[in-house]
């Protein structure tokens, strides 16, 4: 295998998504399986499908695309709002797609309408995340407009939360959310069938029993992917961690002391790095790097190894207390956070292994 490789282990996801995806539809809530955090992999999708997700979900069109040519006959939703100069390929690949701009839903309809398609909106309402949606106080003027176009139909209303500002899902933003959709429902006299709540940062809500009933859309990646919520800083019970597996090669080995010697600039990064004299230590240099993946998302799967730090190439480890012995031309394994596995699966400089092959 070619170095730096990162193993995905399938089964596991595939594990994750049905687990998720119970703890979901024992609630009510179908799941959109997001594949954002790793660059829309075909094969994750699959593992995804397989766990459960009704269908697939990504920020990407490249990526929907990929999914949509590796043979995926479900819907696929896309989870950023569209750029004006991407629409002809949204109504191409997406079938659903978020919404929070009322020209760009009429440009979508026009399109739509002359390709003899329908292509779903799902209205993003911001209830105080401040990234996309519209304030619920516009809400009846957007919807005002989007019924009266063709070539789009009004599917649902969402929201997501805790990816930029970090606001949390409570029952009293998620009951907005309800709220809003029933007031709108009654005053327009139609139904919108799908309340798109929350991404994985919402999980918690069901697990307390604190979400409330109406909500039956959940658009999920990360506890899927890596068994983890960042938003709360916790382990996703009875989900996997060891999902991904990042594995590099020792390039140099050598007994070095712990503080560089001479005057002291900048580093490659515009850094001054901090270091602190322990004497004489044991320096492993991996071939990997920053270019790769984010470094401060990896955690050392060998007991006693510790991060020193990274430039674009090297990533320099100290091993004096690693619990097994440390040699030339070793591998070294990593756990990945989130960040780090979106980083990982980007770099075309790592060679992706599928477990099981
Ligand atoms: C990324 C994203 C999700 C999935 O979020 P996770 O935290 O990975 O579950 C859901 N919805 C939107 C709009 C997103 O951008």
């Amino acid at each position: 295998m070619r170095y730096p490789y990162l193993i995905v282990d399938l089964n596991k996801i595939e594990k994750n998504a049905r687990y998720i995806t119970n703890l979901c539809n024992e609630n009510g809530i179908e799941v959109v399986g997001v594949t954002k955090g790793c660059c829309g992999m075909p094969e994750i999708a699959k593992a995804m499908l397989k766990g459960g997700v009704k269908f697939i979900g990504d920020s990407r069109l490249d990526n929907l695309k990929k999914i949509r040519s590796s043979g995926y006959k479900k819907e696929l939703m896309l989870l950023r709002i569209p750029m004006e100069s991407e629409l002809e390929n949204v109504v191409e690949i997406a079938d659903i797609s978020l919404n929070s701009e009322i020209n760009t839903i009429r440009s979508i309809s026009e399109i739509s309408k002359k390709r003899g398609k329908i292509h779903k909106i799902i209205l993003m309402i911001d209830l105080g995340e401040l990234r996309e949606g519209i304030l619920p106080k516009d809400t009846k003027d957007y919807i005002r407009q989007i019924l009266k176009l063709d070539g789009v139909i009004l599917s649902g209303i969402g929201t997501n939360l805790a990816c930029f500002s970090g606001i949390l899902p409570t029952y009293k933003n998620m009951k907005e959310l309800i709220d809003l959709k029933n007031e709108l429902e009654d005053f327009f006299n139609i139904k919108i069938p799908v309340v798109s709540g929350g991404n994985t940062s919402a999980l918690k809500l069901i697990e307390n029993k604190e979400i409330p009933s109406g909500i039956n859309q959940f658009r999920v990646g990360e506890a899927i992917l890596t068994g983890t919520d960042v938003s709360g800083n916790r382990i996703v019970p009875v989900t996997y961690q060891d999902t991904f597996i990042l594995v590099a090669q020792i390039i140099e080995f050598k007994e070095k002391p712990s503080l560089p010697k001479g005057k002291l600039g900048r580093n490659a990064f515009g850094n001054i790095p901090e270091f602190i004299d322990i004497g004489i230590i044991k320096r492993a240099i991996l071939a990997l790097g920053k270019q790769d993946v984010d470094i401060k998302g990896l955690t050392p799967l060998v007991n006693g190894v510790e991060i020193i730090g990274a430039s674009s190439d090297h990533l320099v480890l100290d091993v004096t207390k690693s619990s097994q012995e440390i040699e030339l031309n070793q591998e070294i394994r990593f756990k990945l956070n989130y960040s780090a596995l979106l980083s990982a699966c980007t770099s075309p400089y790592i060679t992706k292994l599928f477990l099981p092959d």
